[in-house]
């Protein structure tokens, strides 16, 4: 499944439809420390928020910077009228209670779809800004016409970025969903039912080609970092297995940054009232 096809495909949409708003759209990232990993994300996302045509403000704060002067720049980017979108790269800092930073983001610009307002109205079967990649899953598996409705589907971790939005999303699709982690007792046995399986768990290889039903779509989410370059969760050789299949990379990843550009120029339409933001 080519995530980097349609990822381009997407994102050339977005900078059209960014191109027809007046005064332009506006992305806003906090990187708070110097985590290697969220400095390439971060990177990622805005060269990527650049080709589409939109603002990008890069905000990095030291790591020992205080919740309090972190919360206050999140009030004042609720309050600025040229951002749009608001995105804090996590993971935090230790000293500072995630909880509290995410909740501080304005619902209407919180483009990673994680504040509890927004969380919860993915649970109650009314997504808004629903987290990025989940979404591009969503994508990919329509892209390729994979059916849902009654399928199994099995989906290998519970983050709230990955795991849980994606099985929500699934079942809102009416599949049947099972989600593991890792205490679940026989993994195997769940994996061999899928019809659908999603993997996000940050260990390369977990998932090996036994342990994939003939047939199944394999999504994996996986990036790992390892001496043999980027990595997933599945084990390539499942693509033998598998009928479909995204690679890593050019499946999921691309998909997640094409989507949260797709999210910012959502947030747009609830800054312009063009989208109603539901009251929650
Ligand atoms: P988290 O670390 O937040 O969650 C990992 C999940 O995997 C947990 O629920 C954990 O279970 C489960 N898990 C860990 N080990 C096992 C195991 N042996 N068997 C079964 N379940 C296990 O990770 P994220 O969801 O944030 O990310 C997962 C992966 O996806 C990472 O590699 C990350 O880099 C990648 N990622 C990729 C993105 C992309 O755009 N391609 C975007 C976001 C993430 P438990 O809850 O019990 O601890």
């Amino acid at each position: 499944m080519d995530g980097k096809a349609l990822a381009e495909r997407i994102r050339a949409e977005v900078k059209d439809e960014v191109a027809s708003v007046s005064g332009g759209l506006g992305l806003a990232t906090i990187l708070v420390g110097d985590d290697p990993a969220s400095e390439i994300y971060i990177r990622l996302k805005h060269k990527a928020a650049q080709e589409a045509g939109i603002r990008s403000n890069d905000m990095r704060l030291p790591e020992e910077t205080a919740e309090e002067e972190v919360l206050e720049r999140i009030a004042a980017l609720n309050d600025d009228e040229a951002v749009d979108g608001i995105l804090v790269q996590l993971p935090l800092p230790e000293h500072l209670d995630e909880a509290r930073v995410i909740r501080a983001v304005e619902p209407q610009k919180d483009v990673d779809g994680i504040h509890p307002l927004n969380a919860g109205l993915l649970y109650l079967g009314r997504p808004t800004l629903v987290p990025a990649t989940p979404v591009g899953i969503m994508a990919l598996l329509a892209e390729y016409d994979i059916e849902l409705k009654g399928a199994k589907a099995v989906v290998v971790g519970r983050s709230d970025i990955v795991g849980k939005p994606v099985a929500l999303l699934l079942l809102q699709q009416h599949a049947t969903v099972t989600i593991c982690h890792s205490r679940t007792r026989d993994l195997a046995g769940e994996t061999l039912e899928a019809d659908v399986l999603v993997v996000a768990t940050g260990q390369p290889g977990l998932v090996t080609a036994d342990m994939v039903k003939h047939g199944a779509t394999v999504i994996d989410v996986g990036m790992n970092r390892t001496d043999a370059g980027l990595v997933g969760d599945v084990d390539a050789a499942a693509m033998d297995v598998a009928g479909h299949m995204t690679p890593v990379p050019g499946g999921v990843g691309p998909m997640t940054i094409a989507c949260l550009l797709r999210n910012t120029v959502r947030a747009a339409q609830f800054r312009t009232k063009t989208l109603a933001f539901p009251a929650g």
